[in-house]
């Protein structure tokens, strides 16, 4: 076989060593095939037309909109719709794909991070665009085919299966995503129940009236709802299924939907040297403290100039953005990030959003302004006079204006005693 001899000493020489440098290293990979490490892949492409990137991403698909998956689970939008790539589109930029693949380490001294199958990949320039999955509730009883949490394609498949045989799900949280859900649920007919462990939606940022609001619309629209409701058992046998809250009330369900939060997928990270708090913490150029290591999008801690600390944000746009500087920064052009960032539902026709920093502190001032009977309502947040957020519902029209305030940090003293009057138009702050 002196053919095959030659071929694979040829191999061993050349292509072997090509292939390895082309199939084991790149220059630039990407873990997380989102829509931050997509959009990081093809800005890098724009620029550098030669260098190898892969994405390495866990799930098995190429990158769709997880904002539209509330819609597909509602039925308003079809599958087709919720895909945004197709395997195609990563062969035409020359884009490597590992999809269904998990990076289970990151040694930063070698390059090299490490797949679940064991599989090795090294590196030049690492981007960690892993995003955020839900938190879980931490006991053995919830676990079960009735119990759901929402976050990616797979699971809008299964609950979509389970719907025709559903009569009454319990939602549990708060959240924008928890009364996303309720819409779409309510939609296909079902009945909903929404336990809300506090007293408030969205974590604490709205205020008595704006929750008013959005709990009078979720109730007329025919959301039953609960607060101040924790659950601490779930008994099931052959005919019912119940949750058991702290306080002793007694719920039955057919599914129980979990929506109480979410936690940034760093685990991989735990050993590697790379800095993580509550996300991968980075700079304003977003690189990791470790070089040629950056992050972006829902899993990137990133220090905000706007707001003049660590942030992080949970939204689409965002993440794209992010995704769009990260790769900038990776191919060396570099590029701060700055950026107001807000998120928006339309919930049973209310239009409800949040823009830049909702946490209050003792040094947020709360300046609230609308009209009530419109079911028009704000929140501004103030911190030494500077606008730093704003809470909104059918407000949307003032969007623009108040990103810009909040982008600019212009000191509002001379009009604290405006702006709490709905007729002072905060355009007048900056003509
Ligand atoms: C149901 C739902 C509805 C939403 N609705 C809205 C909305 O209306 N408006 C809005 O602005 N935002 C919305 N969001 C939030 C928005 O989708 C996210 O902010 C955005 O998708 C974040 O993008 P990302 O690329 O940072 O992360 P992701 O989209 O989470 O992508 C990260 C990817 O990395 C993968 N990954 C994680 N760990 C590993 C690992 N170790 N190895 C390999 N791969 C890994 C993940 O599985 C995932 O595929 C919604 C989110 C959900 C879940």
């Amino acid at each position: 076989m002196p053919g095959l001899f030659f071929y694979k000493l040829f191999c061993k020489r050349a292509l072997v060593c090509d292939m390895i440098s082309i199939m084991d290293k790149y220059k630039y990979l990407i873990i997380g095939g989102g829509i931050a490490g997509t959009t990081a892949a093809e800005t890098i492409r724009g620029k550098d037309i030669e260098g190898s990137i892969a994405i390495l991403g866990n799930e098995k698909y190429p990158l769709y909109s997880r904002v539209l998956l509330p819609n597909y689970l509602e039925g308003t939008a079809k599958k087709e719709d919720v895909f945004l790539r197709k395997e195609k589109n990563y062969k035409e930029k020359n884009i490597n794909v590992f999809f269904g693949n998990n990076a289970v380490s990151v040694n930063t001294k070698e390059k090299r991070i490490i797949f679940d199958d064991k599989k090795e990949i090294f590196y030049e320039k690492l981007l960690i665009a892993t995003g955020a999955k839900p938190k879980k509730i931490d006991i053995s009883d919830f676990e079960g085919p009735d119990v759901f949490y929402f976050q990616n394609i797979d699971d809008a498949e299964k609950l979509k299966e389970k719907i025709p045989e559903v009569k009454k799900i319990i939602l549990v949280g708060g959240s924008f995503n928890a009364i996303e859900l309720a819409e779409a649920f309510l939609k296909n007919g079902i009945e909903v129940s929404l336990l809300i462990r506090g007293c408030s939606f969205l974590g604490g940022a709205f205020d008595d009236a704006s929750n008013k609001i959005i709990e009078e619309n979720l109730k007329e629209a025919g959301v039953s709802l609960f607060f101040n409701e924790e659950i601490e058992k779930i008994k099931r046998d052959d005919v019912l299924k119940n949750v058991i809250t702290k306080k002793g009330n007694v719920y039955s369900f057919d599914l129980l939907v979990f929506a109480i939060g979410i936690e940034r997928n760093t685990k991989f990270l735990e050993n590697s040297l790379i800095k993580t708090r509550e996300g991968v913490v980075v700079n304003e150029y977003l690189e990791a403290n470790v070089p040629d290591v950056f992050a972006a999008g829902d899993v990137a801690e990133f220090y905000d100039v706007v707001l003049e600390k660590y942030y992080l944000f949970r939204n689409w746009a965002a993440a794209f953005l992010q995704g769009k500087i990260a790769g900038l920064n990776m191919v060396g052009e570099k590029t701060l990030c700055r950026h107001v960032s807000g998120y928006n539902v339309v919930n049973f026709g209310l239009n409800i959003s949040f823009i830049g920093d909702v946490k209050k502190d003792k040094n947020t001032k709360v300046v609230k302004r609308g009209n009530l009977e419109n079911k028009e309502y704000e929140q501004l947040f103030l911190r030494n006079n500077i606008l730093v957020g704003a809470t909104q519902i059918n407000m949307n029209k003032e969007k623009g204006i108040i990103t810009m305030l909040i982008d600019r940090r212009m000191d509002l003293s001379s009009y604290l005693d405006k702006l709490n009057d709905v007729n002072f138009n905060l355009k007048d702050i900056i003509n």
